[in-house]
């Protein structure tokens, strides 16, 4: 696959993981109630952002009434209210919110993916689902030869990202960066990894991750990127 584009057009169509697709398409059939008025996306989602983007953001799995509904990622839950509010704040969105794909909203210098890109039960993909669609991240990866800074959103997203990168294989295995809050590695490349917690309600909710925490992140991706600049 030569672009994004086309990488993306073929996404869109995947059945492999049946489990994945039985779950997706019964959400958007069934629907939330809040939603009814909604036709939703029911598919596996894309990655969305700049394709020059030095940014790169590394999810898990798509919300079943957020990105399964709006077949964009992080758009229309919680999880997306605080990912592109800071987004915004530190300067790599163009507008604090992400309520549908036509809502104008761009990313500047970020590109946002994610470990599996249909929505599971329980926010849980299998093992064998996230080996499944790990091919589609690793040519992301090899076509975004921009990206100096990766955010891993939570630890599925860390490894996804480890593995679809090739350094997975390549470090031992007691050299492979950790995942923790805050963490930040250079990668032998000289790319820098950086770990956050996911911003999902569970964590939020329960002060697990706070918002002074999850800014603190950005800053420090921000500075990153700003001093490699100089
Ligand atoms: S999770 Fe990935 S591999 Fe599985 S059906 Fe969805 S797009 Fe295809």
């Amino acid at each position: 696959m030569a672009s994004l584009a086309e990488l993306n057009r073929r996404l869109v169509s995947c059945r492999r993981c049946p489990r994945l697709v039985a779950h997706r398409e019964h959400i958007a059939r069934t629907r939330k109630r809040q939603y009814r008025d909604w036709t939703y996306w029911g598919k596996p989602v894309p990655g969305f952002g700049d394709p020059n983007a030095r940014l790169l953001l590394v999810g898990l799995a798509p919300g079943a009434h957020g990105s399964n509904r709006t077949g964009r990622m992080f758009t229309g839950d919680a999880s997306g209210d605080w990912l592109y509010q800071a987004l915004h704040r530190f300067g790599f969105a163009s507008q604090p919110t992400s309520r549908s794909a036509d809502d104008g909203l761009t990313l500047i210098d970020c590109y946002i993916t994610a470990a599996a890109r249909c929505a599971p039960p329980g926010n849980q993909p299998a093992r064998q689902e996230l080996d499944t669609c790990r091919p589609y991240l690793e040519r992301e990866v090899q076509l975004l030869p921009n990206v100096r800074v990766v955010l891993a959103l939570g630890r599925i997203g860390h490894e996804a990202w480890l593995r679809a990168s090739g350094w997975w294989e390549r470090l031992p295995a007691g050299q492979r960066p950790r995942f923790a809050h805050g963490r930040v590695t250079r990668i032998p490349d000289g790319l820098t990894l950086v770990c956050t917690y996911h911003p999902s309600r569970q964590n939020t909710n329960t002060g697990k991750l706070t918002r002074r925490m999850w800014h603190g992140v950005f800053r420090r991706v921000r500075r990153l990127l700003d001093e490699r600049e100089e």
